[in-house]
């Protein structure tokens, strides 16, 4: 199978249809919307064990649908590498998290007790704004050192090295990826003493729509372009054109982008092809093992 095919054609297609009505949208999104939600808080709410299982019960009841309705590219959903993109879902995020549970207890002496009661005084609403935006200004530097450190690019690369976009390849991911990012987030944070519920909030919020940013959904929604990243935002950053590469960094927020002077969403042009141009296995064990014979340059 070649490279998924981009959009125009499909594009014209569903613009045209009946269904391709505003209000529609809004109400199928909209109730698309408070679902995930829903299940998303009430993974929170129960401890989260079943997370991964709800994480594909979302993809597939939601996303899945969606991706057939209103798609960016002519892809079938067995599309190539599908099963390496599972088998991420499944063991990376378990490979990427275990540390964690180790590193962040013992790095508890680094909170600061009257930055932490500073903080915590505030009023709800105003914590929940800054940890939004102190997670999204993190997020964005550690993704953009992921992109600029050899070392760091090539652990990212396993995730850049989709060729095939849509909701189970968002997480592809190698562990040392995921931890540095968590770390790099995660540590600062710590330091500051926001209050976990409120980190929680963003956290799940920043999860769902990570999953929709990597779907392969052909929704524009313009209005929300230099408010919100979307889909097609972060499409770009996959893509394989070097005018287009180390671009929207971002993960929720594209004032980052705007701000450190990496926005990249043209008027009239869709994002793709996508991936890298260097060597990448395809199976999920070579793919684990890939970052560590690699050079790291970025040709
Ligand atoms: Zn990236
Ligand atoms: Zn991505």
């Amino acid at each position: 199978m070649d490279r998924p095919e981009v959009a125009g054609a499909v594009l014209d297609q569903w613009m045209n249809s009946w269904w391709y009505d505003t209000r529609i949208r809004v109400l199928v999104g909209g109730l698309c919307f408070l679902g995930v939600m829903g299940f998303y808080l009430e993974t929170a709410i129960e401890g989260g064990e079943y997370g991964i299982l709800l994480f594909v019960g979302i993809g597939t009841v939601v996303l899945i649908p969606l991706e057939r309705v209103i798609p960016r590219h002519r892809m079938s959903i067995l599309r190539p590498q599908l099963l390496t993109d599972v088998l991420h879902i499944v063991f990376t995020t378990f490979l990427g998290i275990v540390p964690l549970v180790f590193i962040f207890p013992a790095l508890q002496f680094l909170r600061s007790d009257t930055l932490v009661q500073t903080i915590q005084t505030q009023p709800q609403w105003l914590q929940i704004v800054e940890a939004l935006f102190l997670t999204e200004f993190l997020i964005y530097w550690g993704h953009r050192f992921t992109h600029v450190v050899p070392l760091l690019w090539r652990f990212h690369s396993v995730h850049h090295s989709v060729e095939y976009l849509d909701w189970w390849a968002g997480e592809r991911r190698h562990p040392v990826d995921g931890l540095f990012m968590s770390l790099f987030t995660g540590i600062p944070l710590l330091i500051t003493g926001f209050n976990l519920t409120d980190l929680l909030i963003v956290g799940l919020f920043n999860g769902l729509w990570d999953m929709t940013i990597h779907a392969n959904l052909g929704w524009r929604l313009k209005f929300m372009d230099r408010i919100w990243v979307t889909t097609e935002y972060h499409h770009w950053h996959h893509s394989l054109d070097r005018q287009a590469r180390d671009k929207n960094y971002a993960g929720a927020l594209p004032i980052m982008d705007i701000l450190f002077g990496t926005y990249h969403l043209p008027e009239n042009q869709g994002p793709g092809p996508y991936g890298i141009d260097t060597h990448m296995p395809t199976t999920y064990v070579g793919q684990l093992i890939q970052p560590f014979l690699a050079t790291g340059t970025r040709p």
